[in-house]
């Protein structure tokens, strides 16, 4: 349904989008996951047609979206970042603005307006001005704009950005109820909101393809580290050379520095060996206090910012 192949983004010199290459099959519910900055926003402009790529090629339902962009675009309902900007219309003015943009046929345009806006619940505020209303309703008057016109495929940029959590849970419920009839491809930088809807997750960070299965693949991945979180009171910050004495210690890393002297680190080990015993020893002996030592049930959040955190050190040493 949509093939990205080799897509390169440049501004000026830097790189914004790097090289990379995806498919999404018809009515799959992609999640395009990354902290901010990682390049979703441009990634989704450049498949709806919306900036053009410095290299590589999109092709959506067959057509070009560069040599063909309207029978490419026709199939697209893009809920772009943010809001609404057309903030001097009336929601029902938007959304036949947008069926116009979409060139919806005269004679069905009115039923489907009326149609986008009961999908989306926004018959108590058709009439009003869309800067009157609220966030959680212009995200929805947003959406109303991508969905009128049938698209086959909607591209949502972080669709719940912004919203409180009963909004968030219209939203999501939405979301889910359109991923029966449709291709979706959402992007967020925050993976409980992905993991929850997707059937794959494309993990996007500075610009490059990093990860992409399906979430359950993901987390079972992370489930096979073994892993200690160990919160410490060391003095001297030996403990890293003193750890790394254990037979079977891949990585130590420190996650995080508590203001009252305290450290937590993750220690990654070999599979199926508890070197919690060990490290209790070890480190009674060299005068390190233990406060707490545990063993990590790694969730999909873990995998993810493991990943993205790979990358940057990654990326520091070069
Ligand atoms: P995300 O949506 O994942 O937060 P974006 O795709 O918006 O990330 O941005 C990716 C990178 O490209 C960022 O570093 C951003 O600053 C940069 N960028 C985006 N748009 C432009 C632009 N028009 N000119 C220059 N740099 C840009
Ligand atoms: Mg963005």
């Amino acid at each position: 349904m949509i093939e990205v192949k080799n897509v390169t983004k440049k501004y000026g010199n830097f790189i914004a989008v790097n090289n990379i290459s995806f498919n999404i099959e018809k009515g799959e519910i992609v999640g395009l996951l990354g902290p901010n900055g990682a390049g979703k926003s441009t990634t989704m402009n450049i498949i709806t047609g919306f900036i053009e790529q410095t290299e590589g090629e999109i092709v959506v339902g067959g057509y070009n979206i560069l040599k063909n962009p309207k029978k490419a675009k026709k199939q697209i309902g893009y809920m772009p970042e943010g809001v609404p900007l057309y903030n001097e219309l009336t929601v029902k003015e938007f959304i036949n603005y947008m069926a116009d943009l979409k060139q919806v046929a005269k004679k069905e345009k009115k039923e489907k307006i009326q149609k986008v806006i009961e999908q989306t619940h926004l018959q108590n505020v058709q009439n009003k001005l869309i800067k009157n209303l609220s966030r959680g309703y212009k995200q929805r008057v947003s959406m109303a704009g991508a969905l009128v016109g049938d698209p086959e495929i909607l591209i949502l940029d972080e669709p719940t950005v912004g919203l409180d959590p009963k909004q968030i849970t219209e939203i999501r419920n939405l979301i889910k109820e359109l991923g029966k009839t449709h291709t979706i491809i959402i992007s967020s930088h925050i993976l409980s909101e992905i993991s929850q809807i997707c059937n794959k997750v494309i993990i996007i960070n500075s610009g490059k393809i990093i990860a992409q299965d399906t979430p359950k693949k993901l987390e079972e991945k992370v489930k096979k580290q073994n892993q200690l979180s160990v919160t410490i009171e060391d003095k001297e910050t030996k403990v890293e050379e003193i750890t790394k004495q254990i037979q079977g210690i891949q990585e130590m890393k420190l996650v995080k520095d508590n203001e009252d002297g305290t450290k937590e680190y993750i220690i990654t080990a070999d599979e199926n060996q508890d070197i919690r015993k060990e490290i209790f020893e070890k480190y009674a002996k060299s005068g390190i206090t233990i406060f707490e030592l545990k063993k990590n049930e790694a969730t999909l959040e873990d995998a993810f910012i493991n990943l993205i955190g790979e990358k940057q050190e990654e990326e520091e040493k070069n």
